[in-house]
């Protein structure tokens, strides 16, 4: 059922056909969408978000034969070999030994789009990894530019980088989650800029420094938290030189007890701290968290570079402008709309994921350098296609209208009635993923049971296909004891039988990653890398925003004896136990 529209002079309030909740389209929303031509949305942000990162796997990865002619290897794929589908090795995908267009489809006016375009998608060869220009970088997903890296996924121009989420410019380093141009770094979250920086979370240009939460430019500090341009901290205590060795040297770092034991000490310190009510820097009227040179951007997360006009959107660099509802993994665009992975360089892509250098593209996947597509799957450099087929221009323009008058009348209805016509993203039940298999579980974690009432798919993971020679407990608690031989090992990780949605079950440590933990002197992990990146994904906000105020009463600052009056719209829920200021009351406290 449609919701039904009531106007407002804040805007139109609509209810969500997906979760049957009240939403409200602002003025401007509707300037937006006549500005692309589509219609108002029917789902609410976050169902719309959600459906999106539905159709996004960036880690979990299978091994599937290559369906390539002549080929019978294995390959490492985002798509499970429980899916029916055509999976070709990226050599091949790349080469010219098979045309897209010759699966090209006449589009049928009597079937909804969706379940024509669901037809050749099942048909048309996928590239086994969403990659490009990954050398040496088989177990990475969503990698562009990646070298000598190992199960990094979201990733650009990383070099020798392991088991990191959405990095960029990052070198020697592994356990990272959203980190910009950094090296020899372990185990950090929201950083940028670093170096040799250990187990810290929201630091930027720190250096030789452990256990740091919101510093900046910091050398040789350990525990320490709200610091700027500070030298020989620990726990927030200035030490001399000499001092701060001496104390350091009574750590040993490559002992997984010692680490275990600070990483409780951190967590008290960072509840002690003050909050900042969002990352907010270099930004002008705008919301959201993790922000850095946005401009009128409004519930934007994750979002670094000049991001312009932007709403519903997340995981975006270097230049967005005018996009609504996109992102995970956007880069140079202009003009998007429920779009995601569109690279670097794009304008007017409505409804796309993993469309790269292309512009006016419409509900289409995997397609390269185009311009002119509708519903078309994995085509390189074409224009005018339709469900894979070539027209000229003239037939092009005169059909898109016809069959977009055709999504309104014969629209898709799925399981549990929600209507799918022109100007919602492809359904849920569609995606190639179960839900625990994309990112849709790492920002909106839902169990088994509930992603199934919300008619969303879901896959059980086989973790007993591995023969465990060890248990994570009986590995050497420190570096210094641990041998090669750990290599040949399949370790038993610590959270193996408590129900998880993202435990492997098992891990190996690689030769490789074993001489980068010698280098950086840090100890063999005991979880596997889903559950240490699960850990990773509890350190951070949701993607949601409430309206709070400033808990500050200091009495020396511009709001006198009283309570800080100022409010703002903070990813700390009501309910979190964090101290959270405004603005001007951190800067304050911090600077
Ligand atoms: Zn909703
Ligand atoms: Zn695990
Ligand atoms: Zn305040
Ligand atoms: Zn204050």
């Amino acid at each position: 059922m449609q919701g039904e529209t009531k106007t407002h002079s804040a805007g139109s309030v609509q209810v969500c056909q997906n979760c049957k909740k009240n939403f409200t389209i602002e003025p401007e929303d509707f300037n937006f969408y006549e500005k692309i031509k589509v219609p108002p949305p029917t789902f609410c942000p976050e169902c719309r978000t959600v459906r999106r990162l539905a159709w996004r796997n960036e880690m979990s990865l299978f091994k599937r034969k290559c369906d390539a002619p002549g080929h019978e290897e294995m390959l490492i794929s985002f798509l499970s070999p429980e899916e029916k589908l055509i999976v070709y090795d990226s050599n091949s995908w790349w080469g010219d030994s098979w045309d897209p267009l010759s699966y090209g489809k006449e589009y049928n006016f009597e079937k909804s789009f969706f379940e024509q375009w669901r037809d050749l998608r099942n048909i048309v060869p996928i590239q086994c990894l969403s990659n490009i220009k990954a050398t040496n970088s088989d177990y990475c997903n969503v990698a562009e530019n990646t070298k000598d890296s190992y199960m990094c996924s979201g990733t650009w121009k990383v070099e020798r980088t392991l088991y990191s989420n959405r990095v960029s410019e990052t070198k020697d380093s592994s356990d990272l989650y959203v980190v910009y141009r950094s090296e020899l770094c372990y185990d950090d979250i929201f950083c940028s800029d670093c170096y040799h920086t250990f187990y810290s979370l929201n630091c930027k240009s720190c250096v030789d420094s452990y256990f740091l939460y919101d510093c900046v430019g910091c050398t040789d500090c350990f525990g320490c938290s709200n610091l700027r341009t500070k030298s020989y901290c620990m726990w927030n205590e200035q030490l001399s030189k000499e001092e701060y060795f001496h104390r350091l040297a009574e750590y040993n770092l490559k002992d997984y007890r010692t680490i275990l034991e600070l990483k409780k000490n951190f967590k008290e310190l960072y509840l002690k701290s003050l909050h900042r009510f969002a990352v907010q820097i270099k930004v002008a009227n705008s919301t959201g968290d993790n922000l850095e040179g946005t401009k009128n951007c409004k519930i934007c997360f994750d979002a670094n570079g000049r991001i312009e006009d932007t709403k519903y959107s997340h995981w975006m660099a270097i230049g967005v402008k005018d996009a609504y509802d996109s992102g995970p993994g956007m880069g140079l665009i202009e003009l998007s709309y429920e779009s995601f992975d569109t690279g670097i360089g794009g304008f007017r892509n409505l409804f796309t994921s993993v469309v790269y250098g292309s512009n006016d593209i419409e509900y289409s996947f995997n397609c390269h350098g185009c311009s002119n597509l509708f519903g078309c799957i994995g085509l390189r450099s074409k224009k005018y296609c339709i469900l894979n087929k070539q027209y000229t221009k003239e037939e092009y323009e005169k059909l898109i209208p016809k069959i977009k008058e055709q999504m309104n009348k014969v629209p898709y209805v799925d399981k549990r009635g929600i209507i799918y016509k022109y100007g919602e993203f492809f359904p849920a039940e569609f995606s190639t993923f179960g839900y625990n298999e994309t990112q849709a579980q790492d920002y909106f974690p839902i169990s088994k049971e509930q992603a199934t009432k919300m008619g969303y798919r879901w896959r059980d993971r086989k973790i007993n296909e591995y023969q465990i020679t060890i248990e994570s407990k009986d590995l050497s608690a420190s570096l210094d004891e641990v041998k090669n031989s750990v290599t040949k090992e399949i370790i038993g990780c610590e959270n193996k039988n408590k129900s998880s949605n993202y435990c492997r079950g098992a891990y190996k440590i690689t030769l490789d990653e074993l001489n980068l933990y010698r280098k950086l002197g840090v100890p063999l992990p005991r979880l596997c890398f889903m559950c240490r990146h699960e850990n990773r994904l509890k350190m951070r906000n949701p993607m949601k925003l409430w309206h709070r105020k400033c808990m500050c009463d200091k009495k020396n600052h511009f709001h006198g004896t009283g309570k800080c009056a100022v409010e703002f719209e903070t990813s700390y829920a009501p309910d979190k136990p964090e101290i959270v200021y405004c603005e001007k009351c951190y800067q304050q406290e911090v600077y």
